[in-house]
């Protein structure tokens, strides 16, 4: 069972069954297909009250679903079956917003969910689910940040002459245009919009400021006015990022060739070794991420 269901269960909730009823669930239904985009599952949405149409990009999986309407029994019956098809006659595929990789946004759905559960139950009405609806749409059309994947043929917000220093819409949203808006000699020198890096390698690219470690070197910059800290940071992270990367690929690759490999005389103690190493490179890399 994942934490993030059950630390929503710290608010006052005091039923001793509901543990179980969540195992319960977890039994039968097909665990969260996080990540993946999938059109042959069964995906609820959340409609606008006045005139029953989807909120757009919202989609969450059955289990969640019935996650949703065990902790919080107001909130029951607002989700609706999406349709599987389109108006085009094509199936649908979606991926669910309540993915625990997307864990900011995830962690704002469950705290408003559990607040309009707690303030209906609170004063026996109905849950303001409008609040909900304004949630799901404001992150509807934003792209979030997908920390450390890497993806080609992206647009990034970053400085023209530090291109190594990539940062997506979200984390740019946050932390470097409240700063640009005020004037900030470092924060004002990036893009304003998205743009594609020329020259980037084919594994594309990733945000450079989701990591803790980004953000403390991001503020150091933005006390200091320090241009030229933020560059020195940024390069020796990104020399970091690509022999790490091009190391991992490689032990990847060879760990995949002696997994398909036929004879068991292929594996064993090299095997092991590799893998140990890979271990080690992706520790490595939390030192920089
Ligand atoms: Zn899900
Ligand atoms: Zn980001």
């Amino acid at each position: 069972m994942r934490l993030a269901w059950l630390l929503t269960i710290k608010q006052e909730r005091k039923e001793p069954d509901l543990m179980y009823r969540l195992t319960a669930i977890a039994d039968v239904e097909q665990p969260c297909p996080q990540e993946h985009e999938l059109s042959n599952a069964v995906w609820y949405g959340i409609a606008d009250q006045r005139d029953g149409i989807h909120v757009k990009n919202f989609a969450i999986c059955q289990r969640d679903l019935k996650y949703v309407e065990a902790l919080f029994p107001t909130i029951r019956g607002y989700f609706t079956r999406l349709p599987s098809h389109n108006a085009y006659g094509q199936r649908q595929s979606h991926r669910c917003s309540l993915r625990t990789s997307s864990i900011k946004r995830f962690q704002k759905y469950l705290d408003l969910l559990a607040d309009l559960d707690e303030v209906a139950q609170r004063t026996s009405r109905a849950p303001d689910i409008s609040r909900f609806i304004s949630l799901a749409r404001e992150h509807a059309f934003k792209d979030e940040c997908l920390r450390d994947e890497h993806i080609p043929r992206r647009a990034w917000h970053f400085i023209p002459s530090l291109p190594e220093f990539t940062v997506c819409s979200e984390c740019y949203d946050e932390l470097i245009y409240p700063a640009a808006s005020k004037r900030h000699a470092v924060a004002k020198l990036f893009n304003p919009s998205t743009k594609l890096v020329i020259g980037e390698s084919s594994e594309g690219t990733a945000c450079c400021l989701w990591s803790p470690r980004m953000r403390r070197v991001w503020e150091r910059v933005l006390a200091d006015s320090d241009f030229a800290y933020l560059k020195r940071k940024a390069m020796e992270r990104k020399r970091a990022e690509v022999r790490l990367g091009l190391e991992k690929r490689e032990l990847a690759t060879w760990l995949q060739n002696m997994s398909n490999a036929r004879s068991g005389s292929y594996r064993g103690e090299d095997f092991e070794r590799l893998r140990r190493r890979l271990r080690e490179v992706e520790e490595e890399w939390k030192g920089w991420e």
